[in-house]
Protein backbone atom coordinates (compact mmCIF):
# COMPACT_ATOMS: atom_id res chain seq x y z
CA UNK A 1 0.00 0.00 0.00
CA UNK A 2 1.57 3.90 -0.56
CA UNK A 3 2.05 5.58 2.28
CA UNK A 4 -0.52 7.53 3.08
CA UNK A 5 -0.87 11.27 2.85
CA UNK A 6 -1.00 13.14 5.96
CA UNK A 7 -4.18 14.95 6.73
CA UNK A 8 -3.55 17.51 9.74
CA UNK A 9 -5.14 18.96 12.63
CA UNK A 10 -3.60 22.22 14.06
CA UNK A 11 -3.91 22.85 18.14
CA UNK A 12 -2.91 25.74 19.57
CA UNK A 13 -3.63 28.19 22.55
CA UNK A 14 -1.54 29.39 25.45
CA UNK A 15 0.89 27.62 27.25
CA UNK A 16 -1.22 25.20 30.17
CA UNK A 17 -4.23 25.37 27.89
CA UNK A 18 -4.66 22.00 28.05
CA UNK A 19 -3.18 21.10 24.49
CA UNK A 20 -0.92 18.07 25.74
CA UNK A 21 -3.95 16.81 27.81
CA UNK A 22 -6.49 16.97 25.00
CA UNK A 23 -4.31 15.43 22.48
CA UNK A 24 -3.82 12.57 24.39
CA UNK A 25 -7.61 11.83 24.97
CA UNK A 26 -8.11 11.93 20.94
CA UNK A 27 -4.90 9.79 20.30
CA UNK A 28 -7.11 7.10 22.65
CA UNK A 29 -10.37 7.53 21.13
CA UNK A 30 -9.56 8.26 17.52
CA UNK A 31 -6.67 6.70 16.62
CA UNK A 32 -4.62 10.36 15.21
CA UNK A 33 -0.68 10.77 15.89
CA UNK A 34 0.46 13.51 18.26
CA UNK A 35 3.10 15.26 17.58
CA UNK A 36 4.43 18.10 19.69
CA UNK A 37 6.09 20.77 18.38
CA UNK A 38 7.99 21.64 21.19
CA UNK A 39 8.29 18.04 22.60
CA UNK A 40 10.12 17.54 19.43
CA UNK A 41 12.30 19.72 19.86
CA UNK A 42 13.25 19.12 23.51
CA UNK A 43 13.77 15.79 22.09
CA UNK A 44 16.23 17.05 19.76
CA UNK A 45 18.32 19.37 21.91
CA UNK A 46 18.93 16.42 24.05
CA UNK A 47 19.40 14.29 21.19
CA UNK A 48 23.75 13.40 21.33
CA UNK A 49 25.79 15.43 18.79
CA UNK A 50 22.78 17.87 17.59
CA UNK A 51 23.55 20.57 16.26
CA UNK A 52 20.52 22.56 17.55
CA UNK A 53 20.64 21.69 21.01
CA UNK A 54 22.09 25.30 22.01
CA UNK A 55 20.21 27.23 19.96
CA UNK A 56 17.22 25.35 20.94
CA UNK A 57 17.56 25.22 25.00
CA UNK A 58 18.08 29.00 24.79
CA UNK A 59 14.68 29.49 22.12
CA UNK A 60 12.90 27.18 24.99
CA UNK A 61 14.18 29.74 28.29
CA UNK A 62 13.61 32.69 26.67
CA UNK A 63 9.84 31.53 25.35
CA UNK A 64 10.98 32.46 21.92
CA UNK A 65 10.19 30.51 18.88
CA UNK A 66 12.98 28.17 16.89
CA UNK A 67 13.77 28.92 13.12
CA UNK A 68 10.90 27.26 10.97
CA UNK A 69 13.63 25.30 9.30
CA UNK A 70 14.38 23.08 12.39
CA UNK A 71 10.66 22.34 13.69
CA UNK A 72 9.36 22.10 10.40
CA UNK A 73 11.97 19.12 9.24
CA UNK A 74 11.18 17.87 13.06
CA UNK A 75 7.81 17.31 12.00
CA UNK A 76 8.23 16.68 8.54
CA UNK A 77 10.32 13.48 9.46
CA UNK A 78 7.68 12.48 12.15
CA UNK A 79 5.06 12.55 9.77
CA UNK A 80 7.12 10.40 6.76
CA UNK A 81 7.92 7.85 10.00
CA UNK A 82 4.55 7.59 10.90
CA UNK A 83 2.71 7.35 7.11
CA UNK A 84 5.51 4.53 5.64
CA UNK A 85 5.04 2.66 8.84
CA UNK A 86 1.26 2.12 7.47
CA UNK A 87 1.68 -1.49 7.08
CA UNK A 88 3.64 -2.28 10.02
CA UNK A 89 3.64 -1.93 13.51
CA UNK A 90 1.43 1.23 13.81
CA UNK A 91 -1.10 -0.60 12.02
CA UNK A 92 -0.66 -4.03 13.16
CA UNK A 93 -0.65 -3.25 16.69
CA UNK A 94 -3.79 -1.09 16.43
CA UNK A 95 -5.33 -4.69 14.80
CA UNK A 96 -3.87 -6.37 17.52
CA UNK A 97 -4.98 -4.34 20.56
CA UNK A 98 -8.40 -3.11 19.80
CA UNK A 99 -6.73 0.38 19.47
CA UNK A 100 -8.44 2.84 16.93
CA UNK A 101 -6.48 2.64 13.48
CA UNK A 102 -4.55 5.44 12.60
CA UNK A 103 -5.48 6.53 8.96
CA UNK A 104 -3.01 9.23 8.29
CA UNK A 105 -4.38 11.28 10.82
CA UNK A 106 -2.43 14.09 13.10
CA UNK A 107 -1.91 16.54 15.64
CA UNK A 108 -0.05 18.91 14.95
CA UNK A 109 0.34 20.94 18.75
CA UNK A 110 2.35 24.01 19.26
CA UNK A 111 2.68 24.82 15.68
CA UNK A 112 2.76 27.61 13.24
CA UNK A 113 3.32 29.96 16.26
CA UNK A 114 4.70 32.91 14.64
CA UNK A 115 4.46 34.16 10.87
CA UNK A 116 7.95 32.75 10.41
CA UNK A 117 6.35 29.45 11.42
CA UNK A 118 3.18 29.85 8.62
CA UNK A 119 5.53 30.93 5.99
CA UNK A 120 8.23 28.33 6.22
CA UNK A 121 5.28 25.24 6.49
CA UNK A 122 3.88 27.20 3.37
CA UNK A 123 7.05 26.57 1.57
CA UNK A 124 7.91 22.73 2.67
CA UNK A 125 4.62 21.29 2.86
CA UNK A 126 1.89 22.94 0.43
CA UNK A 127 1.07 19.84 -1.64
CA UNK A 128 2.49 17.22 0.96
CA UNK A 129 -0.69 17.33 3.38
CA UNK A 130 -4.22 18.36 3.67
CA UNK A 131 -4.68 20.80 6.37
CA UNK A 132 -7.90 20.12 8.30
CA UNK A 133 -8.80 22.47 10.79
CA UNK A 134 -7.06 24.31 13.46
CA UNK A 135 -8.03 23.25 17.15
CA UNK A 136 -7.77 26.59 19.32
CA UNK A 137 -8.11 26.25 23.30
CA UNK A 138 -8.87 29.35 24.57
CA UNK A 139 -8.35 30.72 28.24
CA UNK A 140 -7.64 33.55 30.03
CA UNK A 141 -3.63 34.43 30.92
CA UNK A 142 -4.40 34.21 34.64
CA UNK A 143 -5.60 30.01 34.29
CA UNK A 144 -2.84 29.48 31.69
CA UNK A 145 -0.24 31.06 34.00
CA UNK A 146 -1.46 29.23 37.41
CA UNK A 147 -1.71 25.71 35.00
CA UNK A 148 2.16 26.21 34.26
CA UNK A 149 3.23 27.07 37.48
CA UNK A 150 1.22 24.39 39.11
CA UNK A 151 2.91 21.82 36.72
CA UNK A 152 6.37 23.38 37.53
CA UNK A 153 5.85 22.61 40.83
CA UNK A 154 4.41 19.19 40.56
CA UNK A 155 7.89 18.16 38.54
CA UNK A 156 7.40 19.03 35.41
CA UNK A 157 11.13 19.03 34.35
CA UNK A 158 10.88 21.78 31.99
CA UNK A 159 12.82 24.95 31.90
CA UNK A 160 10.25 27.57 31.04
CA UNK A 161 7.72 25.90 33.97
CA UNK A 162 8.79 28.94 35.96
CA UNK A 163 7.56 32.90 36.17
CA UNK A 164 10.35 34.03 34.80
CA UNK A 165 9.77 32.19 31.36
CA UNK A 166 6.46 31.94 31.35
CA UNK A 167 6.04 35.80 31.58
CA UNK A 168 8.08 35.94 28.27
CA UNK A 169 6.18 32.83 26.84
CA UNK A 170 2.80 34.64 27.26
CA UNK A 171 4.24 38.19 25.51
CA UNK A 172 5.29 35.69 22.55
CA UNK A 173 1.64 34.12 22.46
CA UNK A 174 -0.40 37.39 22.33
CA UNK A 175 2.22 38.75 19.81
CA UNK A 176 3.13 36.31 17.69
CA UNK A 177 0.60 33.35 18.18
CA UNK A 178 -3.18 35.26 18.49
CA UNK A 179 -1.85 36.80 14.57
CA UNK A 180 -1.68 33.37 13.34
CA UNK A 181 -5.06 32.01 14.60
CA UNK A 182 -6.93 35.09 13.65
CA UNK A 183 -5.09 34.15 10.24
CA UNK A 184 -6.62 30.89 10.08
CA UNK A 185 -9.86 32.13 11.52
CA UNK A 186 -10.18 34.55 8.73
CA UNK A 187 -10.08 31.50 6.49
CA UNK A 188 -12.73 29.40 8.52
CA UNK A 189 -10.76 26.99 9.65
CA UNK A 190 -10.90 27.54 13.31
CA UNK A 191 -12.53 25.28 15.71
CA UNK A 192 -12.40 27.14 19.36
CA UNK A 193 -12.89 25.43 22.94
CA UNK A 194 -13.65 27.25 25.86
CA UNK A 195 -10.42 25.61 27.79
CA UNK A 196 -11.36 26.81 31.32
CA UNK A 197 -13.38 24.03 32.85
CA UNK A 198 -11.65 20.84 33.76
CA UNK A 199 -10.11 18.51 31.33
CA UNK A 200 -12.85 16.16 31.60
CA UNK A 201 -15.43 19.00 30.77
CA UNK A 202 -13.21 20.33 27.75
CA UNK A 203 -12.94 16.93 26.60
CA UNK A 204 -16.49 16.57 26.14
CA UNK A 205 -16.79 19.61 23.59
CA UNK A 206 -13.39 18.33 22.13
CA UNK A 207 -14.57 14.69 20.95
CA UNK A 208 -17.73 16.39 19.39
CA UNK A 209 -15.25 17.80 16.50
CA UNK A 210 -13.82 14.53 15.34
CA UNK A 211 -16.87 12.30 15.49
CA UNK A 212 -18.00 12.44 11.74
N1 LIG B 1 8.80 26.01 20.41
C1 LIG B 1 9.21 26.58 19.21
N2 LIG B 1 8.53 26.28 18.07
C2 LIG B 1 7.46 25.44 18.07
C3 LIG B 1 7.03 24.87 19.28
C4 LIG B 1 7.72 25.19 20.44
O1 LIG B 1 10.17 27.34 19.17
O2 LIG B 1 6.90 25.21 17.00
C5 LIG B 1 9.57 26.33 21.64
C6 LIG B 1 9.21 27.72 22.18
O3 LIG B 1 10.36 28.27 22.76
C7 LIG B 1 8.16 27.39 23.23
C8 LIG B 1 8.70 26.08 23.81
O4 LIG B 1 9.26 25.40 22.67
O5 LIG B 1 8.04 28.39 24.20
C9 LIG B 1 7.71 25.17 24.49
O6 LIG B 1 6.67 24.84 23.62
P1 LIG B 1 5.48 23.84 24.04
O7 LIG B 1 4.55 23.79 22.88
O8 LIG B 1 6.06 22.59 24.53
O9 LIG B 1 4.82 24.61 25.25
P2 LIG B 1 3.28 24.65 25.67
O10 LIG B 1 2.66 25.73 24.88
O11 LIG B 1 2.71 23.29 25.37
O12 LIG B 1 3.28 24.93 27.11
MG1 LIG C 1 2.50 21.23 25.29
Amino acid sequence: MAALKPKVVFVLGPPGSGKGTQCSNIVKEFGYVHLSAGDLLREEMSAEGSEYGQLISNHIKNGTIVPVEITCSLLDKAMVKHCSQVNGTVAGDALNSGKPKFEGNFLIDGFPRNENNLEGWKKAMIGKVEERFMLFFDCPQEISLERCLKRGQAGSGRSDDNEESLKKRLVTYYNDTLPIIKYYDSLGLVRRINASPSADEVYSEVRKLFLN
